[in-house]
């Protein structure tokens, strides 16, 4: 039986975040200056972050997705990635990248075991992703699209965070890109997350103007049956394309939750937008057995109330849930310390 929270929900899915780095600055999650990174000690080596799952995996978590920062800049990701599916229990294992070193990496991954790829692509305009994330990739992206296609991945989900002012424009063009392709497009409303330290109501797309230009420009949109806790309400279009929506903002997904965050010095957050995680580094580097760890974890999942989205949503005024000083304070507000 997995061991379920307050509002009777299961924990299933674990994101472990394998860096706080990236090789992107992307503005709706890292536009600051400066950052105050997770020192380099804390960080877990890959025999705690499998030590720490196998616990997990004994509590009822049957999926694991890589992340970070950009889990690809983790040297040796694809040793993790064996590790992790040695683990009884765990069914699945995926990795969210912006896909920049996946040319080099897709072959690594795939030969490891890795099940499937998320690639975050926000824009398909070379300019636009300069300004967007500081730097000029947008081909090494492209590239890393293909090269999971190359290596034999079942073809991968692309995220877009939508931002009006920035990338709403592209909404037609980029779904014809993954429509042209065989691949799967999940449209993300931009998060008042921490790390989001620019983030108003104003530049967020809601789903109904999402649905509504697709419809506009790709025919009748419907809605497809909702299989599992998947954050996306997936949809059709005439030819029977599909593509996702993540309304994390304007129709919060909270009462079906069944996710948790490990960053990668070991704190996990039971939500998104939790002031606090539960740190088991210390406990796992103080010797505590797996069975004390599993004790933790339990009594703190069996505690859960979270429902982070919908109590943004509820607060009457909105803004950023973290101003730039706070997140130099406590690095572990930030989504790429998290995991998205
Ligand atoms: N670097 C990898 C990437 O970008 O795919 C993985 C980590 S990133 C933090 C994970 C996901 O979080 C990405 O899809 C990103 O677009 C999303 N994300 C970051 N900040 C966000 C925000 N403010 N609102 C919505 N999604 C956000
Ligand atoms: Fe962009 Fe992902 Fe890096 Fe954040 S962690 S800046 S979303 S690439
Ligand atoms: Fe889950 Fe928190 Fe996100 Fe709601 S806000 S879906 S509880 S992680």
């Amino acid at each position: 039986m997995p061991t379920k929270d307050l509002h009777g929900r299961p924990l299933k899915s674990l994101r472990i975040s394998v860096t706080d780095r990236c090789n992107l600055r992307c503005r709706y999650c890292m536009p600051e200056a400066h950052y105050t990174w997770l020192p380099r000690a804390e960080i877990l080596n890959f025999e705690e972050v499998t030590q720490l799952a196998r616990v997990f995996a004994g509590l009822g978590v049957d999926k694991i997705r890589l992340t970070g920062g950009e889990p690809l800049l983790r040297r040796g990701i694809p040793d993790l990635v064996q590790m992790l599916k040695e683990i009884p229990g765990i069914v699945e294992i995926a990795l969210t990248t912006n896909g920049i070193l996946l040319e080099e990496m897709a072959p690594h991954l795939r030969a490891a075991g890795l099940d499937r790829l998320t690639i975050s692509l926000d824009t398909l305009d070379p300019l636009r992703f300069q300004r967007l994330t500081q730097q000029d990739k947008l081909t090494q992206t492209l590239s890393g699209i293909d090269a999971v296609l190359s290596a034999g991945f079942p073809p991968p989900k692309l995220d877009t965070v939508l931002i009006r002012g920035t990338n709403e424009d592209e909404i037609e063009s980029l779904l014809a890109f993954a429509f042209e392709r065989g691949l799967e497009l999940r449209f993300i409303e931009y998060m008042d997350v921490g790390g989001a330290t620019q983030w108003s109501w104003s530049k967020v797309v809601p789903r109904t103007e999402i649905l509504e230009r697709v419809a506009k420009r790709f025919g009748p949109v419907s809605p497809l049956q909702k299989t599992d806790n998947a954050p996306a309400d997936r949809f059709t279009c005439a030819d029977g394309k599909s593509f996702g929506i993540i309304a994390s903002t304007t129709r919060p997904f909270c009462g079906g939750c069944d996710r948790s965050r490990l960053t990668a010095d070991g704190k996990w957050f039971l939500c998104l937008y939790a002031p606090e995680g539960l740190d088991l580094r210390r406990p796992l580097r103080g010797g505590e057995t797996p069975d004390q760890l599993r004790a933790r974890i339990q009594a703190s999942w069996s505690e859960r109330a979270d429902r982070g989205a919908e109590d943004r949503q509820k607060a009457r005024t909105r803004g950023p849930l973290a101003g730039p000083a706070d997140l130099r304070d406590n690095p572990h507000l930030e989504m790429h310390t998290r995991g998205g």
